[in-house]
């Protein structure tokens, strides 16, 4: 990993200065994640459970050739050019921009921008090389890691701090109101506060993280792209985030975090007498039972009880499976196969549905023989090649230099 990384860095530097000829004055990192266990909880005030993964967004960057302050007509302006996207932007730091009819990727950094900036933070202009070896829309969260990897360059340019719980939540926020995406806080707290060998159970209501160790060698995270991504009606999420409000007021608690078992199995009668009780009930089965998990999984990591561990997560898939009705037949067959291959400890979807991704956690001696195994069953039941990547869990954003 410290490999892939450097390189990316490399390749980063080197893009600046064939663009700009000089070297970066600041270089900076977010990572991507992926979520253990915990899926659906987040809306619900629960618990989420992430690792922040070994691929990262890096942005180098210098002061921009004319300043505002040498030159009073320039515009409070910064050049960013994205090596994924191989095209620039123009993000203005004064004034408000609104946000954008229709959004682009450069959004989201002027959306985190304008944030940063109203939390007190004043860059000069500048200008910035983007790279990012988190894949775009996988799942990994590389919205996030350039949310973070934004507001991280801004601490660099100023020399201020933001708290790391105001910079994820300000991040949080870009997302929300500058891309429309109602998206929880999860994605925004791992990749600003992750941790080297260690995951984060993190209580959605408190918004306190929980760094819990995962740092035992033989252990390795696997993460495999089903590479199928269905597109519903689009009210999928929606719907779920209404059922689960419903549900909650059924059982009279303020969200299902609220509800035990035991409660929701008392009020059979209740959720029985209306119309979409029964779906009610199941998705309300799956959030409390989740949670449980959750919580208890991170248990189980402390003690290093991996058997515990490998069957909250097939448990965790079943239940999205058949009582959240989240899950697709492609992700469905990558966690069987997992489930049929030695030295697979646990499998499960991650991310919201409907395709995307699995996290597996498996015995690192078997890494490439599991990798070869799921990779050819699951090519030759469905044609498609799946992506796997190997993870252990990685630090949250960093400054990797400052020379200003
Ligand atoms: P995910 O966060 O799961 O990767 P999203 O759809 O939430 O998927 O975010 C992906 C979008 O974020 C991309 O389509 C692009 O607009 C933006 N983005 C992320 N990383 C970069 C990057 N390195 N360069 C340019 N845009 C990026
Ligand atoms: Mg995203």
């Amino acid at each position: 990993m410290k490999i892939l990384i450097s390189e990316l860095i490399s390749e980063t530097k080197s893009v600046f200065f064939k663009k700009y000829g000089t070297e970066p004055l600041w270089l900076v990192a977010a990572p991507g994640r992926v979520n253990l266990i915990g899926e659906h909880t987040d809306y619900n005030d629960g618990f989420v459970f992430p690792i922040a993964i070994e691929r990262y967004t890096v942005i180098a960057a210098g002061h921009a050739e004319h300043d505002k302050h040498d030159d009073h007509d320039a515009a409070a302006i910064a050049d960013i050019y994205s090596i994924n996207k191989e095209e620039s932007a123009t993000i203005q730091l004064d004034g408000l921009a609104t946000p954008p009819q229709t959004v682009v990727w450069s959004s989201y950094v002027q959306g985190t921008v304008q944030n940063v900036i109203e939390a007190g933070l004043r860059p000069k202009n500048f200008r910035a090389v983007i790279n990012s070896n988190v894949p775009l829309g996988a799942g990994l969260s590389s919205s996030a890691s350039l949310e973070i990897a934004t507001a991280t360059l801004l601490e660099a340019i100023t020399g201020q701090k933001l708290d790391s719980v105001q910079k994820a939540l300000l991040c949080q926020k870009a997302e929300h109101f500058f891309i429309r995406m109602p998206c929880g806080i999860m994605d925004q707290f791992i990749s600003a506060m992750g941790r080297e060998g260690y995951a984060m159970l993190l209580d959605c209501r408190s918004c306190v993280p929980k760094m819990i160790p995962l740092d035992d060698s033989d252990i390795t995270v696997l993460i495999i792209n089903s590479n199928v991504k269905h597109e519903l009606t689009g009210s999928e999420y929606p719907d779920r985030r209404r059922q689960c409000e419903k549900a909650a007021q059924l059982l009279n608690v303020p969200k299902l975090r609220d509800a035990t078992l035991q409660q929701l199995k008392t009020a059979q009668s209740v959720f029985d007498k209306e119309p979409d009780g029964t779906i009610c009930f199941r998705r309300a089965y799956h959030i409390i039972t989740e949670n449980d998990r959750t919580v208890t999984m991170a248990d189980a990591i402390v003690r290093k009880d991996w058997k515990t561990c490998g069957k909250l997560m097939y448990e965790s898939h079943a239940s999205m499976r058949d009582d959240f009705e989240i899950t697709c037949a492609e992700i469905d067959l990558l966690v069987e196969i997992a489930q049929s291959t030695d030295g697979v400890i646990g499998s499960r979807m991650t991310g919201g549905g409907f395709g995307g991704c699995t996290v597996s956690l498996v015995e690192s001696s078997k890494v490439d023989k599991i990798s070869k195994t799921i990779s050819e069953q699951y090519c030759s039941k469905t044609g498609i090649e799946p992506v796997i990547s190997v993870t252990h869990p990685a630090q949250g954003a960093m400054i990797l230099d400052s020379k200003s």
